[in-house]
């Protein structure tokens, strides 16, 4: 099963609409050296991810009745964008999509929007500054959790897209109450 990548908004997100603690769902995972998404820590390469099941499905997958998300309305930007792309301004399917099957792709294309692709990819790229900016700095040695508040502290949530959903969650990270078992 694909491991769903997280960006530091992608956390705060869940964290601030879901109430979720981090430990609940986030892994640090190792990931290759030449990918964007990753970061130095102790002496490695490493992406954070969803946690996942013993089936390795998804952590927030629940299949009391039918499968439902239980972050549905916080989910991570890979989630929301999935199984699409935008080039050119256009909107596409992906050539990789697994899913959803054939039959409803032209109903989903319908229900994605433009805006709600770009937003996910001004999430990903300032991410991707984050961990170019932390790798130009760090020693290597620091944890996973120095990440997560190096890249907290860098957060503009008035200039974030979506920032006016988020902004309850700046006084607890501030004062240091979140994130403090990783
Ligand atoms: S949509 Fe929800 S259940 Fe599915 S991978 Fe994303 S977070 Fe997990």
């Amino acid at each position: 099963m694909l491991r769903v990548d997280l960006t530091i908004y992608d956390i705060v997100r869940i964290v601030s609409l879901e109430n979720k603690q981090v430990e609940e769902f986030i892994d640090t995972t190792l990931a290759r050296d030449d990918d964007p998404n990753a970061f130095r820590v102790l002496g490695k390469k490493a992406k954070f991810s969803l946690k996942q099941h013993s089936d390795a499905s998804c952590i927030f997958l629940t299949r009391k009745k039918s499968l439902k998300c239980l972050v549905e309305d916080a989910k991570p930007a890979i989630c929301l964008q999935y199984p699409f792309n935008l080039h050119n301004g256009q909107i596409f399917i992906r050539n990789d999509a697994l899913c959803p099957p054939q039959n409803q792709v032209a109903v989903d294309l319908k229900k994605m929007s433009k805006k709600t692709l770009e937003d996910c990819y001004w999430e990903w790229n300032k991410h991707r500054e984050f961990v170019a900016d932390w790798n130009a700095i760090t020693s290597g040695n620091e944890s996973p959790n120095d990440f997560l508040y190096f890249s907290l502290r860098q957060l503009n949530l008035e200039s974030y897209p979506l920032g006016s959903a988020y902004r309850k969650i700046r006084g607890l990270f501030l004062t240091h109450k979140l994130f403090s078992t990783i």
